[in-house]
């Protein structure tokens, strides 16, 4: 069992609140990504749970245990940091046996788990090989041989792959998913990019400012997202929000906007008087002649496999992801409208999704 519980975490550097009242679970054997810009707590919430930094309130249970005040060398986790150092003067499998050797493991045992460990993430050819020339994916491959080795209970990995270019890390986000799929180590890994955490997690915290905003599948975060902040933060371009000002009964279907008539899902609940906005994701939006809904085109951005068309209506620009094959002119009026089932509403003062 390797259960993470953050309960009610918190952490201030002096006045400063880095960490603000935190509490979630990461189930044995799931991956959690912590999402957020810089400086929202991200690094600071792993690190409490790695023990290199001691939390201001709240606790923190392994497996059932509870190690808020244990040290780090007490928690059997291992950390990847982003900037790793191998041991240059060492070839691979030195550098990958080096957490076994340092704990007194029998020789051949160690042997055998580097062997083990290496095919696992398929560097078994270079096992004898100097890590100094090794290129930034395979260097990535042996630092992450070395943490799994030990075959601790979890991992915590910080922008692991931060430092790699684009290319090298769309294959090491493929192999550090499927390799979790193969161990089942429960993983907390921080991100601020959303097409990572999106591609590997079983559940995604987005922070900000300290807060958890939402916690859940990126799936739920992506259709269902919490505030207007995590609407905006993950899909690219991000979800657009059209505003209006309005009171609206329970069981209202429709939201006037710009004085057009908008479907949208049934309102579960009366909303009070006020500034409101509807969320709509670039791909639920549809150019149709007989929408009163209006706008000039104002730029097309080809994509090859679809195309991202901005509109400029009276509520300010709105984004489309719409078919390649049409090709738009600028100035160009067209009617929106939108699949009324996947749209969203808000309360702009709050921020918050309106269920
Ligand atoms: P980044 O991706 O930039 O590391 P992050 O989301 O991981 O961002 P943290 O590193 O957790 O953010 O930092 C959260 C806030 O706490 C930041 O404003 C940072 O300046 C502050 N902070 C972190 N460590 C300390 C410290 N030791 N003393 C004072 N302030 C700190």
């Amino acid at each position: 069992m390797a259960e993470i519980r953050v309960d009610h975490l918190r952490k201030a550097f002096g006045d400063f609140v880095a960490v603000q009242d935190s509490s979630f679970t990461v189930e044995d054997g799931e991956f959690l990504a912590l999402l957020g810009p810089s400086g929202c707590g991200k690094t600071t919430t792993l690190r409490m749970i790695a023990g290199l930094e001691l939390p201001t309130g709240g606790g923190i249970h392994l497996g059932g245990d509870d190690v808020t005040y244990k040290r780090a060398s007490e928690r059997d986790i291992a950390f990847v940091f982003q900037l790793f150092a191998l041991y240059p003067h060492m070839n691979v499998r030195k550098n990958i046996g080096f957490p076994l050797l340092s704990q007194g493991v029998p020789k051949a045992e160690i042997k055998r788990r580097v062997e083990e460990t290496a095919k696992l993430l398929q560097i078994d050819h270079i096992l004898d090989k100097s890590v100094s020339g090794l290129a930034g994916g395979d260097r990535q491959r042996v630092a992450l041989g070395r943490a799994i080795v030990r075959r601790p209970k979890c991992f915590l990995m910080d922008e692991p792959l931060g430092t790699l270019d684009a290319e090298f890390r769309d294959v090491m986000v493929r192999e550090l998913r499927e390799l979790h799929n193969r161990i089942h180590a429960t993983t907390v890994y921080v991100t601020h990019d959303q097409i990572e955490a999106m591609a590997m997690a079983d559940k995604i915290a987005v922070m900000n400012h300290g807060i958890i905003e939402q916690f859940a599948t990126p799936r739920e975060i992506y259709n269902r997202p919490a505030s207007m902040y995590v609407a905006d933060f993950i899909g690219s371009p991000p979800m657009n929000f059209l505003r209006f000002s309005a009171g609206l009964p329970k069981g209202a279907r429709i939201a006037r906007i710009d004085g057009a008539d908008v479907q949208m899902p049934e309102l579960r609940a009366d909303v009070a008087p006020g500034e409101l906005a509807l969320g709509v994701r670039p791909e639920h939006i549809r150019f149709s002649d007989a929408s009163p809904l209006r706008g000039a085109i104002y730029g097309a951005e080809y994509l090859g496999t679809n195309q991202i068309v901005t509109v400029e209506t009276a509520g300010g620009l709105v984004r489309a992801r719409l078919p390649a094959e049409r090709s738009y002119r600028i100035g160009d009026r067209v009617g929106l409208s939108f699949v009324a089932d996947r749209l969203s509403l808000f309360d702009c003062r709050s921020g918050r999704a309106i269920p």
